[in-house]
């Protein structure tokens, strides 16, 4: 078996007084799309937070390929691979698709290969290439999820944080995303994607985990989590 591309061990973080991480071990091989989902609330953007560096842990670690990034600075954590797409997609308003999707490659100098990865993104996400010169603010909620991952992608990571794919869009276009990402998935970028929608992460993904209240409760394969009687009566109302 081969190592894990991201190794995250005995996670603590939170806000303040406040502890919201406790304990959590992780691991996300190199290759799949593995997937963390739990309730509202039980901890899954803090923890995608903390290890972009935009929260401090307050113990643990956080590995990539066995470099540690716990402590890192977000501009750190990002040069060293991992890209973080947030809830809400959070693009930047008065500016293009283009100029938001080469935000992203904002830490590289290999200008050759930024255009040959914009590319890509435009042939991955055909709508954003017919938006290219559009303020990406304006486009629908879908579009502007694509238009997020494909910042994500455009600092061409070693790991790819996806923070609830699926929120607020209609069914048909969460599947047009999943395939879209499963196509980005076997040009060979691994993808952490957290999800309230427990079906659809679990359809997405090969590897899952279970996180409520800040601890890990559950981990597997995402074709036995399905199978779960537990997960089928926690999380899908079967
Ligand atoms: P969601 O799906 O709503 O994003 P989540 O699983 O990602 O839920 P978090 O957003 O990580 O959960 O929140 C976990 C806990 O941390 C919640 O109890 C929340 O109230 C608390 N929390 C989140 N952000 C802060 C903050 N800035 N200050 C204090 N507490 C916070």
């Amino acid at each position: 078996m081969s190592d894990p591309l991201l190794q995250i061990e005995g996670l603590q973080a939170g806000y303040g007084d406040v502890q919201v991480l406790w304990d959590v071990t992780i691991r996300v091989m190199p290759g799949e799309i593995t997937c963390i989902v739990g309730s509202n609330g039980a901890g899954k953007t803090t923890l995608l937070r903390t290890v972009s560096g935009l929260i401090q842990p307050r113990a643990g670690s956080i590995r990539l390929q066995g470099q540690e990034l716990a402590g890192e600075t977000a501009d750190a954590v990002l040069g060293a691979g991992i890209a973080h797409v947030p809830e809400g997609r959070r693009l930047f308003k008065g500016m293009s698709v283009r100029d938001n999707l080469l935000l992203g490659a904002y830490l590289r100098r290999d200008r050759q290969e930024v255009e040959q990865d914009l590319e890509f993104v435009l042939d991955t996400f055909p709508i954003l290439k017919e938006r290219a010169h559009q303020d990406a603010t304006t486009m629908s909620g879908g579009e502007q999820q694509m238009c997020a991952i494909g910042r994500g992608i455009m600092s061409r990571p070693k790991l790819l944080m996806i923070d609830e794919l699926s929120l607020g869009l209609a069914p048909r276009l969460v599947d047009t995303l999943g395939e879209a990402l499963q196509a980005v998935n076997r040009t060979g970028l691994t993808i952490l994607l957290v999800e309230q929608d427990v079906i659809t992460a679990l359809e997405l993904a090969s590897t899952g985990f279970v996180i409520e209240t800040g601890r890990v409760t559950m981990t597997g394969s995402a074709d036995a989590l399905a199978d779960d009687p537990r997960i089928k009566e926690a999380y899908m109302g079967l």
